[in-house]
């Protein structure tokens, strides 16, 4: 578990998400903690825009003819192994 310190910024530094944009890490850990509905509704619009955005970047990608490329970066990035990821 982190310390509370290192919770404190949004979900995603890299996010635009209304949640990133709005809200910290701790805060969100503190609704879900106490069952709070708005933590899942948050981290729904996070996790949403995550995915749509991920499928804008596949979509490009395909485009592109680079999409085995990008899949390498993208566990890499997001720490997977490739027999993990499978
Ligand atoms: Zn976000």
């Amino acid at each position: 578990m982190q310390p509370m310190k290192e919770i404190g910024g949004p979900l995603d530094p890299e996010c635009d998400c209304y949640t990133c944009r709005n809200y910290t890490r701790a805060y969100i850990r503190h609704l879900v903690k106490t069952n709070e509905i708005l933590g899942v509704r948050l981290l729904s619009i996070h996790n949403l825009y995550f995915l749509t955005k991920l499928m804008e970047r596949v979509k490009i990608e395909i485009e592109q003819d680079h999409l085995l490329d990008f899949k390498t970066q993208f566990y890499e990035e997001y720490g997977y192994t490739q027999k993990k990821g499978k």
